[in-house]
């Protein structure tokens, strides 16, 4: 059974956060609990938990779910959370190094994952889900309000970019609410946002190979794709398809830009 966890205040953190570990610890109780309650998960599910540090949101997990398996890289976080939740699975682990395919099945099932992120390495983290997929069914991710925009950004937007593009393609996100600077202690310089992914097989084509061709042609996004692409795809020896060599990066939806991977694997050689 859990010792009653009363919510960390900025006078009261356990131990002093490290910038260098993105520790920017949650203080305020509602926003816990709207970033918990947007799990869809069944309380049988397995949640993971990313970045645990003081247990803002894992107290409220382990109200609601059978099993949360918190991993956690500061061995500080990892004492103070054993102690406070006796019972609670704390693996002092690195997320990056994760195998989710490894925990699913430990599991018997996919897994739920949530966390309020350590901004510094965001993309891996999200990457990393995206590549393993199929062992994840949600996640519920605190994150950089910019990168959040971009996330969930239209094409033809300024924010739509290489993320809108490769979330989009495996996932259904949402941005769920915005979060303001002064719930967490120490306050950060960004201001945050909630999304929610819902992860999808996607289509049969090449993650890596998608991945390219959409970094080449928003690395200058405003240039017509026989310019932003055609360097890279010539020394594959093919050109582009009929009419697409005057289309723009930034004007695309997903679609388009699987549609060319696809067309890519089939003419290319080298890639
Ligand atoms: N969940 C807590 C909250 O909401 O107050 C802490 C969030 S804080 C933004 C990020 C947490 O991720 C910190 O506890 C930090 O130690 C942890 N962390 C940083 N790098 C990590 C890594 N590579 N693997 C696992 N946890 C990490």
């Amino acid at each position: 059974m859990a010792m009653v966890h009363a919510p960390t205040t900025a006078m009261a953190l356990p131990f002093s956060p490290k910038k260098s570990l993105g520790q920017h610890f949650l203080v305020d109780p509602n926003t816990a609990r709207n970033i918990v309650g947007a799990l869809r998960a069944p309380s049988g599910s397995p949640i993971i938990e990313i970045g645990p540090g003081t247990g803002a949101l894992t107290h409220l997990l382990r109200e609601q779910y059978d099993t949360v398996v918190a991993l956690e890289v500061d061995s500080r976080a990892v004492e103070y959370l054993r102690a406070t939740f006796p019972g609670l699975r704390v693996r002092h682990a690195d997320v990056l190094k994760a195998d989710w395919g490894v925990l699913a099945r430990e599991h018997g099932q996919p897994l739920r994952v949530i966390g309020n992120l350590p901004y510094y390495i965001t993309s891996p983290i999200l990457f990393g889900l995206l590549a393993q997929r199929q062992h994840v069914v949600e996640a519920v991710l605190m994150v950089q309000r910019e990168l959040a925009e971009r996330i969930i950004a239209s094409p033809q937007t300024k924010e739509y970019g290489v993320p809108s593009v490769l979330v989009q393609v495996y996932a259904q996100a949402e941005l769920l609410f915005r979060v303001s600077r002064n719930v967490f202690s120490p306050k950060p310089a960004v201001e945050s946002a909630v999304i929610r992914l819902a992860f999808a097989s996607g289509p049969n084509v090449s993650q890596a190979l998608l991945a390219r061709v959409v970094r080449t042609a928003f690395n200058q996004r405003r240039k017509m794709l026989h310019n932003s692409l055609g360097a890279w795809t010539r020394t594959q020896g093919i050109a582009l398809p009929h009419g697409w060599g005057r289309k723009r990066a930034e004007d695309l939806p997903p679609s388009a830009f699987v549609e060319l991977a696809h067309y890519l694997n089939e003419h290319a050689t080298g890639i």
